[in-house]
């Protein structure tokens, strides 16, 4: 390999920088573990670098694409959502971006599964009880008691990849399931899962015959013991079923007094103000979050309110977050490997430079035969 291409990643993405050096390409790592101000990301493009590697703290808009006119080839998304990148600004210049679906979908989701069952349970709570020498004895029901996941009604909002597999995780759990999506609905997976669902009763594995099936959003809310979310962040003009604000007051209020909240998608998507607000008055009995409206969540946040600390779970935005998921450089196992696939399939022309056919290429509409 001799072409020799330049390339910014924003940060570090591990050894799969060293296999694009190993391809004659001139790769500069910005170090620090902070984000990069974009006035240096805008530098670095109009330096005359090809490809831009970011994650979903860099604002990728038309600023950018503007600082690499004539250079800028590709910009590679380590991340599944590009609501970082301006869709449109991208498609105006012609530069195609890329994202690292699929590899981190089971990650998210058994992360998801397991902040819900430590919500619950109430693990934190437990462990604190533990640590600060408060387990004075074993009662029936003091100091407090968790609720079980099994057999319990859990509603997925996004049937997608990463709602899919936390369909998976939650039957098997024995879990209902109410399933959500205005634009996807898997019928095929949801008729397979109460095959599977019917076998397990009729073989005696479950002592309970559970349902999964496809329902209305408000029955969803209505009906579960559990919402967990896994939608894109979609703003107002970007979708006709946007979900900027999704969980809000309204839909926060449409919620049993007993369920709990799940939100491993993006921040946005709830109203964190409103939901202070329910957790304080107890219009939800729970809520456990990955994700905010603004990160890493500000020290002021309703959220750290220790009125509400034994049912709100904070988490860092982790949910991808494991050894293999984030690093392996083998583009079917890692994001830091799809990242870079997808970065090589457009510099190197890969699919005889047929943009559209490039599997991780989000903007293909800007590429019409
Ligand atoms: P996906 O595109 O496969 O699935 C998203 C689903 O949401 C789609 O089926 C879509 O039709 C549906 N949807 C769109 N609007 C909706 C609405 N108003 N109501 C209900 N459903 C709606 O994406 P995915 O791979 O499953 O990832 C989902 C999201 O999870 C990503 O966009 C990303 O923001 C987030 N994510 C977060 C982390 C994390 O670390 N916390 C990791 C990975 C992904």
């Amino acid at each position: 390999m001799t072409t020799k291409f330049r390339v910014f990643a924003t940060c570090d993405i591990g050894e799969s920088i060293d296999v694009l050096r190993r391809r004659g390409y001139e790769v500069e790592v910005y170090a620090k573990p902070e984000p990069p101000p974009k006035s240096l990301i805008i530098e670095k493009v109009k330096s005359g670098i090809n490809g831009l590697i970011t994650t979903l703290r860099d604002q990728i808009d038309a600023d950018v694409f503007e600082a690499g006119k004539g250079t800028l080839k590709i910009i590679a998304q380590y991340a599944v959502g590009f609501d970082n990148i301006n869709r449109a600004d991208a498609n105006r210049y012609k530069i195609p971006f890329t994202h690292t679906p699929d590899v981190l979908t089971e990650a998210t989701a058994e992360f998801a599964f397991f902040i819900m069952g430590a919500l619950a349970r109430r693990l934190w709570p437990a462990e604190h009880l533990t640590r600060d020498h408060h387990w004075g004895y074993w009662h029936p029901y003091l100091p407090f008691l968790g609720d079980e996941v099994t057999g319990k009604t859990v509603a997925v909002i996004g049937t997608g990849r990463i709602g899919l597999a936390m369909i998976r995780k939650c039957a098997g759990f024995d879990m209902n399931l109410l399933c959500y999506d205005p634009a996807y609905q898997n019928h095929d997976f949801v008729k397979a899962v109460q095959e599977v669902k019917d076998l397990n009763f009729t073989r005696r594995l479950s002592r309970d015959r559970t349902w999964i099936k496809y329902v209305e959003f408000e029955e969803a809310l209505a009906d579960a013991d559990f919402v967990t979310v896994h939608v894109p962040l979609l703003r107002e003009g970007e979708s006709s079923t946007p979900t900027y604000h999704l969980f809000n007051e309204r839909t926060l209020r449409a919620m049993k007094p007993t369920a709990y909240l799940v939100n491993t998608s993006r921040g946005p998507v709830v109203d964190e103000a409103a939901l202070a607000r329910a957790l304080r008055e107890n219009w939800i009995a729970g809520a456990a979050l990955d994700v905010y409206e603004k990160e890493p969540l500000p020290a002021d946040s309703p959220l750290r309110d220790p009125a509400i600390e034994d049912r709100c779970r904070l988490y860092p935005h982790f949910a991808s977050a494991a050894r293999i998921t984030r690093l392996s450089t083998d583009p079917n196992r890692g994001m830091a490997g799809r990242c870079a696939q997808g970065l090589i399939d457009v510099l190197e022309g890969n699919y005889g430079g047929d943009i559209r056919k490039m599997p991780y290429v989000v903007n293909k509409e800007a590429f019409p035969a």
